[in-house]
């Protein structure tokens, strides 16, 4: 474990130039022999031989497939895999994780397959190298800051497994490091993304060494020049201070164990960033930022925590409301520490934080710290381990009460149970887990929703079902003629899509069915010798208010839904007008209903009959059902008796001949081979669709099919029965009149 930042020296002396500041110009030509060696050292502190040997063959894999490809630096590729590697053995990672560190960008720099490393290395290996080379891909989208919260719970979501991250961080943090050899417009991108992505990645999983030091590079290289003032100004205020700093160090030396407390006291001095964001979120000059210098006290158990804070708080009076009880009521990352602020002499303010050495070890390494080792590799092995070290969190939170919504976040923070997608500007849309293009579609706009037809995802042509994928980029195809489909219904998760197509579909049925009922009652009362407008609306509200109906609206509803007589209201209307002293004629005119096709769900052409443009037709208003459109000779009607009040003229409307309509017809043949090809290649050659075919089972000299088929009218239908008549087979047609079969 060699945190870079953090731990200083510990004498008076410590807080000189070089203590805990990140080295940040580590740069010279790198020594693989020595890296290498180095490396194996460290492993060989944890793992077994046969695993250390195992990763070397990993190494020496990865050297192959990178052979012949540098850095910016001018250094070998490989350098770049085994500094990865080493930061996660600082972290103890298991050999999986080593493994495909090393092999990290195997799969995006070289020719080498996700297959062959599976087959070399295990599936286990293979799916952690695809995994972070997946983030790789969704790096070089583009992505607009404001959404950087949505982008980082993206990568999260898309990593499933911690060790991707964490073997993506460790791949931040060594090209960081190595930041400077890259050509600037590309090195401030890097820095930008650090600082919004990868650093609050860090401090989320409570990695706080790797935390500030990602920061502190990526200030660095944005701002070089505030970078380069701070660094000079804070280096002559420690020249000013070292006297006071020195004594404050001295004096909690000696006060502790007189306190009778065992503790280690350093050094800390507060990073360049986090000056740099007090100046300039607070508003303050560097003068006026005073608590430059800390202090880290380290005891053995927790209640020691108390007594060293008790004894400091003797030593040098604390500042009002600065002390936090982070022991008690943790950070959600499982932070725990005591934080006071002292005044020391001359007035200097001095912070404190005092931990116990596991506090200080969770606080610099956060989930890698609950990373144990064991040779089991499952991956619900690991799965358990994360759960174990999120249940180790909840439990230090439900001391404060509020465990719900602590777990609540952590869950969301981790693991999301939501998918995030691209739009085609780069924008990050958040839909539940599961969502569809449709979904996608009625996040961007209802309208979009409403009139989409199909999808590109990832510039490839995809049906609106398709379920959508972490750092998709979809592209909805629209037309202006598209109406929503019920069948989206079935498999829509956003409650968003759900409500407006719902919302879409019921306007639109109620709309239809005002239009329909208009029409009739308009057609009813011209029996009557009136017109729809001449019924002023003081006859409406009467009538309203002896049938209890709400609006003029309803009641023309009522009527296109069948739940009214068109013929019951108009003589109502009529009775009442002619009493107002209107003149009611008799004379019946013709004002047909006309039916157009696109009618929608308030008209319907029975299925009985099945009639098709060019059929004599007959309208009926059945109750719920709105308007029923039969073939006038149709036996069901007629032998139904229903009440000729419910009958209603129809009509064909001109545009019809654009649809297609189902019609049944029956075909008697000659039961020969090669019959039912000729009947279909006739069908077929007169223009039309077979929607279904049946067998009648009598065996013997003649067979009996009973054909569905789509057809555009009457005329149509004559001519397909006319080129059915010259199969020479064929017996006899007729037209099915009682209902598909
Ligand atoms: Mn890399």
């Amino acid at each position: 474990m060699n945190p870079p930042s953090a731990v200083a020296p510990s004498t008076p002396d410590s807080v000189s130039d070089e203590a805990s500041l990140i080295s940040l110009e580590m740069h010279a030509p790198v020594d693989l022999a020595e890296d290498l060696e180095r490396f194996r050292n460290k492993l060989s502190a944890y793992l077994p031989p046969e695993e250390v040997t195992r990763i070397e063959s990993a190494y020496i894999f990865g050297n192959t497939a990178h052979l012949g490809q540098f850095r910016s630096s001018g250094d070998p590729y490989i350098s770049h895999p085994l500094a990865v590697a080493d930061t996660l053995a600082d972290w103890r990672l298991d050999a999986q994780a080593l493994t495909a560190a090393l092999l990290h960008d195997v799969m995006e720099d070289t020719a080498c397959t996700k297959q062959q490393i599976a087959d070399k290395f295990g599936k286990a290996v293979a799916e952690l190298v695809d995994g972070v080379s997946k983030i790789d891909h969704i790096e070089n989208q583009s992505f607009e800051e404001a959404q950087a919260e949505n982008f980082r719970k993206m990568l999260l979501a898309m990593a499933r497994d911690v060790r991707v991250i964490l073997i993506k961080l460790a791949d931040r943090l060594h090209n960081m490091r190595t930041l400077s050899a890259v050509p600037l417009p590309k090195r401030r991108r890097i820095a930008r993304e650090t600082l919004d992505i990868y650093a609050p990645i860090a401090n989320r999983l409570g990695l706080n060494a790797l935390y500030r030091e990602l920061q502190e590079h990526a200030f660095r290289h944005l701002r070089p020049m505030r970078y380069r003032v701070l660094e000079k100004a804070v280096k002559n205020a420690r020249g000013n201070r070292r006297q006071v700093v020195g004594k404050i160090m001295e004096s909690l030396r000696q006060r502790l164990p007189d306190a009778g407390i065992t503790a280690e006291v350093m050094g800390r001095e507060k990073h360049l960033y986090s000056i740099y964001r007090k100046m300039r979120d607070k508003h303050l000059s560097f003068s006026q930022v005073l608590d430059i210098f800390g202090f880290r006290v380290v005891v053995n158990d927790a209640p020691t925590c108390y007594l060293a804070l008790g004894a400091l708080h003797g030593l040098y009076k604390p500042v009002p409301g600065k002390f936090k009880d982070y022991i008690a009521i943790p950070k959600a990352n499982g932070y725990q520490s005591l934080h006071s602020t002292l005044i020391g002499p001359y007035g200097t303010p001095v912070e404190v934080q005092i931990r116990t050495h596991e506090m200080h070890h969770i606080a610099e390494t956060g989930v890698a710290s609950h990373w144990m080792y064991k040779d089991e590799d499952a991956l619900s092995e690991l799965q358990q381990k994360t759960h174990k070290w999120l249940q180790s969190l909840i439990e230090l939170q439900s001391a404060s009460g509020d465990s719900a919504e602590f777990l609540e976040n952590v869950k969301v923070d981790l693991f999301p149970d939501e998918v995030y997608v691209f739009t085609p500007l780069g924008k990050i849309l958040v839909l539940p887990r599961g969502a569809s293009a449709v979904d996608f579609a009625y996040a961007v706009h209802t309208d979009i929703g409403n009139r989409c037809v199909g999808c590109r995802i990832n510039f490839e042509l995809m049906p609106l079902r398709s379920e959508l994928r972490n750092g998709d980029r979809i592209e909805i195809l629209t037309s202006p003629h598209a109406n929503p489909n019920p069948a989206w219904l079935t498999y829509v998760k956003s409650s968003k899509a759900r409500a407006q197509i719902r919302h879409f579909l019921k306007t639109r049925q109620h709309e239809e069915s005002v239009a329909l009922g208009e029409r009739l009652l308009g057609q009813t009362l011209r029996g009557f010798g009136l017109r729809l407008g001449d019924i002023g609306s003081a006859v409406w509200e009467r009538f309203m208010r002896s049938f209890g109906a709400k609006s003029k609206k309803d009641v023309l509803t009522d009527i296109g839904l069948g739940k009214r007589h068109a013929v019951i209201v108009a003589r109502r209307l009529a009775a009442d007008r002619v009493a107002e002293g209107g003149v009611a004629a008799t004379k019946k005119t013709n004002g047909a209903i006309i039916i157009n096709g696109d009618n929608g769900g308030a008209v319907q052409l029975a299925k009985c009959c099945q009639p098709v443009p060019g059929d004599p037709i007959v309208g009926v208003i059945r109750k719920g059902q709105g308007l029923v459109v039969h073939a006038h000779d149709c036996r069901s009607i007629n032998k139904a008796g229903h009440e000729r009040d419910n009958w209603v003229d129809v009509e064909w409307g001109a545009s019809i001949d654009e649809r297609q309509f189902e019609v049944g017809i029956r075909i008697v043949t000659e039961n020969r081979r090669g019959v039912l090809a000729s009947i279909a290649a006739a069908i077929a050659e007169s223009g039309s669709d077979i929607q279904n075919v049946g067998i009648d089972d009598d065996r013997g000299a003649y067979t009996t099919l009973n054909f569905t088929l789509q057809v555009s009218n009457r005329l149509h239908l004559a001519r397909i029965m006319r080129s059915l008549r010259r199969v020479p087979e064929v017996v006899r047609i007729t037209r099915t009149k009682s209902g598909a079969k």
